[in-house]
């Protein structure tokens, strides 16, 4: 059997992945990259729509050409019923396409000396005094039988999206059976179609008052946290549907609803490409790390929640994983991960456990409930670009007019949103209070806590 050794070995070649790779080798480590898939079909192959101000702040290149859709572009947000809305008129969103943007990751992962194994499997650890030491794949060229190489690493990241592969043979990492349900998880798709009758889509588009590249975002239809989005680009040729929701029976699936939405537009015309997925919705894994194995991505549900969004939050983790293994003797010392645990807990685990708590408040309503809140000002433009930017909302926006004169108009609606909403900086503050050193004793009491708080 063929043997590599490397410092890290990394699993998993989506954006967390590809960006850790690239991190970790930029820190100067030896570093393979392993994907199931062929390099070119790793990670998401849609078009993703991502805050492009956060990637100056983790060293990266903003998307830039073929990488980039749509820059910038207004975003209405409406109720189920269409009859409220709510106008943004610039989001700082970017439509990213996510295939060249993932490829220039692998490039650049490549051009910093990292090894890639494409077509190639995770199947399972050997562990020595419960540290992985060397990881098994199968690797299955076209045309040839699997063949098995063994990879030995100091560190083992773990960036294989929902599955989780390498977390789940973990004894530390594992995840209990009931820890994600279904109502914890989206199913979504993507797709970009021709507008074959751009009279007809102009038209749809002036029915709602919107100009073209508005990103149109009808919330609850398919439960509280569920939306169609819709986006005819500015020149009338094209259109893009995202759609998502809670991955319950009584719900219509993302697919479903792209398909209905596409049925029901007889302007919407071929498919140019479409793509989709389930995404994890709880709040971070409160376990990052173990000796000799770190969590990056959807592995680890490093995901803001409210709107299913991880790619930033994947890319930010990668950094801070690089950041604190960088210059170790031992990069999977369960001293040196710890600090990318607590660094990645304090900071984002505070806002993505805060926000999670508004995402479990929000798909309990109804689509009535979901109109009510824009009717009450609690669904305005601060609160909507707190949540684009995934930075925490301004006290205000909880306490505030808005909130009291809900409390006099529908005491009983207003008291669940305060439930929810005030829990928020208590999680926020008791993430940033996330043990600095791997102490069981401290970790277990703020796991406990955590739990106490909801999250
Ligand atoms: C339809 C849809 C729309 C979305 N829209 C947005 C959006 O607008 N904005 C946003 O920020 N996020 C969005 N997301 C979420 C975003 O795509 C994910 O959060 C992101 O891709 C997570 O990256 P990742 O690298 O952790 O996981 P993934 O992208 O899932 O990559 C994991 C990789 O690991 C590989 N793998 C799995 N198991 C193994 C194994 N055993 N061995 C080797 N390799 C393995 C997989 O093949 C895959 O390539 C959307 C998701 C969907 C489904």
């Amino acid at each position: 059997m063929k043997q590599h050794t490397f410092d890290i070995a990394v699993f998993g070649a989506g954006p967390a992945g590809s960006g850790s790779a690239l991190f970790l080798a930029e820190a100067g480590y030896r570093v393979a990259l392993i994907e199931q898939r062929a390099f070119a079909k790793a990670g998401p192959s849609w078009v993703n729509a991502v805050y492009a101000e956060g990637f100056s702040k983790i060293g990266l290149r903003a998307p830039e050409g073929d990488e980039v859709e749509l820059a910038d572009f207004p975003v209405t947000f409406f109720s189920a019923d269409l009859a409220e809305r709510l106008d943004v008129a610039a989001s700082g969103f970017t439509n990213v396409r996510m295939r060249p943007f993932v490829d220039r990751l692998q490039r650049d992962a490549f051009a910093a000396g990292v090894v890639g194994f494409d077509l190639a499997r995770f199947e399972h650890f050997t562990l020595v005094a419960d540290r992985p030491v060397v990881a098994r794949i199968v690797q299955q060229k076209e045309g040839h039988e699997g063949e098995a190489i063994e990879i030995k690493a100091r560190l083992f990241v773990d960036a294989t999206g929902i599955a989780g592969s390498l977390r789940e043979q973990v004894a530390a990492l594992r995840l209990p059976p009931a820890a994600a349900g279904d109502s914890d998880l989206c199913t979504a798709l993507q797709q970009n179609c021709h507008v074959t009758d751009p009279a007809a889509a102009a038209e749809f588009l002036a029915a709602r008052k919107v100009a073209a590249g508005t990103l149109i975002s009808i919330l609850g239809t398919q439960g509280g946290f569920s939306t169609l989005s819709v986006q005819i680009s500015p020149d009338l040729s094209g259109v893009g549907i995202l759609a998502g929701s809670i991955k319950e029976a009584r719900f219509l699936t993302g697919t479903q609803m792209v398909k209905k939405f596409c049925e029901e537009h007889p302007w919407i015309g071929a498919k140019i490409h479409s793509g989709g997925g389930t995404i994890p919705l709880r709040h971070p894994l409160h376990r990052l790390t173990a000796p000799g194995v770190a969590v990056v991505g959807n592995a680890a549900n490093q995901v803001f929640s409210v709107h299913g969004s991880g790619v930033m939050p994947s890319l930010q983790a990668a950094r801070l994983l690089a950041n604190a293994v960088a210059d170790a003797a031992d990069p999977g010392d369960e001293a040196v991960l710890w600090r990318y645990a607590s660094a990645f807990q304090q900071s984002l685990g505070a806002l993505l456990a805060s926000y999670d708590l508004f995402r479990r408040f929000s798909q309990n309503l109804t689509s009535a409930e979901i109109a009510k809140m824009f009717r009450y000002g609690l669904m305005n433009e601060a609160m909507m670009l707190a949540g684009i930017r995934q930075v925490m909302p301004e006290p205000s926006l909880t306490s505030g007019l808005s909130m009291l004169a809900t409390g006099v108009r529908d005491p009983l609606f207003a008291a669940a949103l305060v439930r929810s909403l005030a829990r928020m900086p208590l999680v926020y503050l008791h993430y940033q209070n996330f043990p600095e050193v791997p102490d069981k004793k401290k970790f277990a009491g703020w796991v406990a806590y955590a739990k106490r708080l909801g999250v």
